[in-house]
C-alpha cells in the first residue's frame, strides 16, 4: 500500500486504462465518472473508497478518477491484497477469492468482456475435482483445528519423558518432553498423528505453550525429588515446532514462558530444527540470541537429516547437537554411517558443542557413541518415553542396559 497525493485538477485513474487498485480517500476530494455510462458521477470524501472492483483480477474495469481539491489517497493495490491474504486462515482466503470471482462474472457477462473462466482457473486449479478437493482439505484443517482447540481445553495432550543419559557416568542427566494425545475415541495418539496438522493450522502454538508449561511444572518435581536424595538436578528438552518461531511474537511469548518457569533457565532446553535455522537468516540470528539470553540452551535436533550445513554450527549459538536416530541405525550396518558420525562428532568437539546420540537401541551403538566420546545417548535401550509416575521411581537409580 503506497499514500499518493495529487493536486487539484490531477487525473487520478485515466478510464483508457484498466483500473487494478483500489483507492481510499485520505484527504481532499475525487469525482469518479465510470465507464458504464449508465452509472452517475460520485464524489469521494475523506474515509471514503472507491475503485475497490478494481482489485479483482482479470476485470476490465474502467473508471476516470478527478481530484477536485489537493487531495491524499492511499492505494491498495492486487499485489497487496495477495500478500495479505496470503498468510491469513486458509478458509477466509478461499471464501475471499469465490467472492472476488463472482463479483466479476456478472462484469464479464455484461459487455464485451472475455469470456468468464470456472472459478478453478482463478484458483490456480484447472478441474471441477480438484477445487472440491481443496475446498474439502481446508474444511478438513478446520474441522481439525477445532478438535485441537477443544482438546486442550479438555486437557487431553499428555507428556511422557525420555531420559537422556551421560555416556561418561551413565546416569540420568535430562530428558526430553513427547506429547501424545490422550484422544476420547482413537486412543494414546502419537505426534506423527497432530503434530503436523497442529503446524497447518498454527494451533502448535498454544500446544507448544502447553507443552512448555507442563513440562517445566514436572521437571521442579522431578528436581525436588532429585534434591530429596541429594542428586544434581536434570534438564528438560522441549520440541519448539518452526512454526513456534516463525510466528512474530515468539521472542515475547518465549519470555513469559520464562519469567513463570520455576526452574533455573539452564535446565530447559529448547530443541530445534535445521529447518528454524533455514529460514530469514538475519532474524533469526537476533531471535535464537535473544532466547538464548533468556538463559536456556538450544540443541539441534535431527543433526544430519535436513540441508545441514555446518556454517550453522558458526553462525546460530547452538550448544548440543542430537545426531539423528537414522545414523545410530545405519552404524552397524553401513560405514558411511560411522564415518559422518565420527565427522560430526569431532566437529563439535572442536567448536565445543555437546553431542546427544538418538535412537540408540543396542549395545554396540552405545559403544561406538561412548568410544567416540559422545556427551549423550537417548534410546529404547536405556528407557523408552514414560508418563511422568513412571519416572518418579526411576530418579536416581543408574539405568542398567
Ligand atoms: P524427535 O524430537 O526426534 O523425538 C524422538 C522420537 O524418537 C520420539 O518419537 C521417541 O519416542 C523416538 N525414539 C526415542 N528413542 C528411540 C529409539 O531407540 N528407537 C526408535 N525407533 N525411536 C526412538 P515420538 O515421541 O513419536 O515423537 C516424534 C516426533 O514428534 C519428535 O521427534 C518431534 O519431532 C515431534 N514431537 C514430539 N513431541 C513434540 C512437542 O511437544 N512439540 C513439537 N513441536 N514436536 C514434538
Ligand atoms: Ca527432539
Ligand atoms: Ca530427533
Amino acid at each position: 500500500m503506497n499514500r499518493k497525493k495529487f493536486q487539484k485538477g490531477d487525473f487520478i485513474v485515466n478510464s483508457e486504462e484498466v483500473s487494478s487498485s483500489a483507492y481510499i480517500v485520505e484527504a481532499g476530494e475525487v469525482r469518479v465518472e465510470y465507464a458504464d455510462g449508465n452509472v452517475e458521477p460520485v464524489n469521494f470524501r475523506p474515509g471514503e473508497m472507491f475503485g475497490e472492483l478494481g482489485l479483482i483480477k482479470d476485470l476490465d474495469y474502467k473508471i476516470t478518477a478527478t481530484a477536485l481539491e489537493n487531495s491524499v489517497l492511499l492505494v491498495v493495490s492486487q499485489q497487496d491484497i495477495e500478500d495479505k491474504t496470503a498468510t491469513c486462515d486458509p478458509l477466509v482466503n478461499l471464501f475471499l477469492k469465490i467472492f472476488m470471482e463472482r463479483s466479476r462474472l456478472p462484469f464479464a457477462q455484461l459487455g464485451d468482456g472475455p469470456a468468464h473462466r470456472p472459478i478453478a482457473t482463478y484458483l490456480g486449479i484447472d478441474s471441477h475435482d480438484q477445487i472440491k478437493q481443496s475446498q474439502n482439505h481446508l474444511l478438513e484443517l478446520y474441522q481439525a483445528k477445532g478438535e485441537l482447540q477443544l482438546a486442550i481445553e479438555r486437557n487431553e495432550f499428555i507428556l511422557h519423558y525420555q531420559p537422556v543419559i551421560s555416556l561418561r557416568g551413565g546416569h540420568t542427566s535430562g530428558f526430553e518432553a513427547l506429547v501424545r494425545w490422550q484422544h476420547p475415541t482413537r486412543g494414546l495418539l502419537s505426534p506423527f498423528h497432530f503434530i503436523e496438522i497442529a503446524e497447518q493450522t498454527d494451533m502448535i502454538i498454544p500446544l507448544g505453550n502447553w507443552v512448555f508449561e507442563e513440562a517445566s511444572r514436572q521437571l521442579a518435581i522431578f528436581n525436588r525429588h532429585l534434591k530429596t536424595i541429594d542428586q544434581q538436578p536434570a534438564f528438560m528438552c522441549i520440541n519448539i515446532s518452526a512454526v513456534q518461531f516463525a510466528d512474530p511474537f515468539v521472542l515475547q511469548n518465549f519470555t513469559d514462558l520464562m519469567n513463570r518457569n520455576e526452574n533455573d533457565p539452564a535446565q530447559i532446553h529448547l530443541e530445534i530444527t535445521e529447518s528454524v535455522l533455514m529460514e530469514d537468516g538475519d532474524r533469526t540470528v537476533q531471535i535464537l540470541n535473544g532466547v538464548k539470553e533468556l538463559g536456556v540452551e538450544l540443541v539441534l535436533d535431527d543433526f544430519g537429516t535436513g540441508y545441514s550445513s555446518l556454517s550453522y554450527l558458526h553462525r546460530f549459538p547452538i550448544d548440543t547437537l542430537k545426531i539423528d536416530r537414522s545414523f545410530t541405525s545405519g552404524l552397524l550396518r553401513d560405514k558411511d554411517s560411522m564415518e559422518i558420525v565420527r565427522a560430526i562428532s569431532g566437529l563439535a568437539k572442536n567448536l565445543n558443542i555437546k553431542v546427544v546420540a538418538e535412537g540408540i537401541e543396542q549395545l554396540e551403538e552405545l559403544s561406538i557413541y561412548r568410544d567416540m566420546g559422545s556427551d549423550y545417548g537417548q534410546g529404547f535401550l536405556m528407557s523408552r518415553p514414560l508418563p511422568a509416575e513412571e519416572i518418579i521411581p526411576l530418579l536416581g537409580k543408574r539405568i542398567s542396559w
